[in-house]
């Protein structure tokens, strides 16, 4: 019949570039990787542009894209991303950004846009944001990890294409929120988040926290900047689009957002931290339960990425060495389709994300089996799936659980 339940596991950034250093491979080429090549050994393997060919996806668009979301329609900014991935209530109509807590010296100028990287007492410091009053709209504010917050705006009338005040480099002034387009509902939102930092400004900056923090000489958390505009409204959910009933297992804020946006129950696993550090066996254990009760488990490894990002080729390759011993045992899930994918390339020689295509490997009951050697850039490209897009991931995999209904007599 086939499988009926699915794993799909996506190495963030996984794709990359030949390096001269490794022989011109990959460091996914250059892996020892005897898991992810025997799930390339007994399956289909092909590539996979995220988006549309030659396009630089972000992790979320790119994401979203992968469990079946046209990005275009589904994604307007990281914000309400991060705020479903840090438990905050948000509903229709919100207008939610992202914030950090930024050092501002005495003419404004911004010293330090992570308030030093502050750890301690941002609980009370966005407590004491609350206090924030702008006539008309409702405010909710949400620590997130270190200088990182979120604000949500509720009200009517709010338009959400505004842009950012984060001036994106320390010495110089928080850039006024401006409209981007020429609706009175941006331009209002704009004014409002100008009033917001204006505020937020007076209340840190006499906040104990900031007093103590300065006669200790570090940097007051004496502000804030707002970045990633973005608006919620809730979409169509897997179960009913596609029937996958899912769960997810990820450590980075961002990626259990789009979970959760596409309607999937995420999972807090201990240890589980979207790093370097994280439990990679402890995610993979955990995302094998959740296939008892959930009939599709995304598991998500951010390293590669960070990696990649590092510009460190042998730290990548140690990172995906790492995460193909986490998933030892793997084919021993008789009647599971596993699915192994990127959601873009990050090369190391970039240190930023590219639009080459992903590999990606099918493997589990009822799949064609290609005689792909190996999962990596060079053999998936020769493999039976050929390239698909990331929208075209969803319909293939419910098709393979016989979940799919027929188009058309
Ligand atoms: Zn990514």
């Amino acid at each position: 019949m086939g499988a009926s339940k699915a794993m799909l596991i996506v190495c963030d950034g996984l794709g990359d570039r030949p390096i001269d250093a490794l022989g011109g491979r990959t460091p996914l080429k250059a892996a020892y990787k005897p898991n992810f090549d025997r799930l390339a050994r007994r399956g289909i393997s092909g590539i996979m542009d995220p988006i549309a060919p030659g396009i630089r996806p972000g992790s979320g668009p790119a994401h979203l894209a992968i469990f079946g979301y046209d990005p275009f329609q589904y994604y307007t900014g990281r914000g309400i991303f991060e705020a479903l991935g840090v438990g905050m209530e948000v509903q229709k109509g919100d207008i939610v950004f992202r914030f950090n807590f930024a050092s501002f010296d005495k003419e404004g100028r911004v010293i330090d846009r992570r308030a030093g990287r502050i750890r301690e007492g941002t609980r009370e410091l966005v407590k004491a944001l609350g206090d924030i009053r702008i006539p008309g709209v409702e405010l909710i504010f949400k620590e997130g990890i270190e200088h990182r917050g979120i604000l949500a705006i509720r009200g009517s009338h709010l338009g959400w294409k505004v842009s950012d005040t984060d001036p994106q480099k320390d010495g110089l002034k928080a850039l006024p929120c401006r409209p981007l387009d020429r609706t009175e509902e941006s331009r209002r939102t704009a004014e409002i988040v100008n009033k917001i930092v204006d505020q937020a400004l007076e209340i840190l900056e006499r906040h104990p926290i900031n007093e103590a923090r300065k006669a200790k000489g570090e940097l007051p958390a004496n502000g804030i900047l707002i970045r990633g505009s973005s608006y919620y409204e809730e979409g169509p959910g897997l179960k009913e689009r596609f029937g996958l009933v899912g769960a997810c297992v990820a450590g980075g804020t961002l990626y259990k957002g789009v979970a959760k946006f596409v309607g999937m129950e995420v999972l807090e696993v201990k240890g589980a931290t979207g790093t370097y550090g994280t439990d990679f066996r402890g995610k993979f254990e955990a995302a094998v339960k959740a296939l008892e009760d959930h009939n599709f488990v995304f598991l998500h490894f951010k390293a590669p990425d960070l990696a990649g990002e590092d510009g460190d080729p042998l730290k990548k390759l140690e990172v995906i060495e790492r995460i193909d011993k986490a998933i030892s045992g793997i084919e021993e899930l008789r009647d599971i389709l596993i699915v192994v994918t990127a959601d873009h390339s990050t090369p190391c020689a970039l240190k930023t994300h590219s639009g080459d295509p992903v590999p990606i490997v099918l493997s589990g009951p009822g799949v064609r089996i290609d005689g792909t050697e190996g999962f990596d850039e060079f053999s998936a490209s020769k493999g039976g799936l050929g390239r698909i897009r990331g929208l075209d991931l969803m319909p293939i995999l419910a098709d393979l659980l016989n979940l799919a209904s027929k188009f058309g007599a």
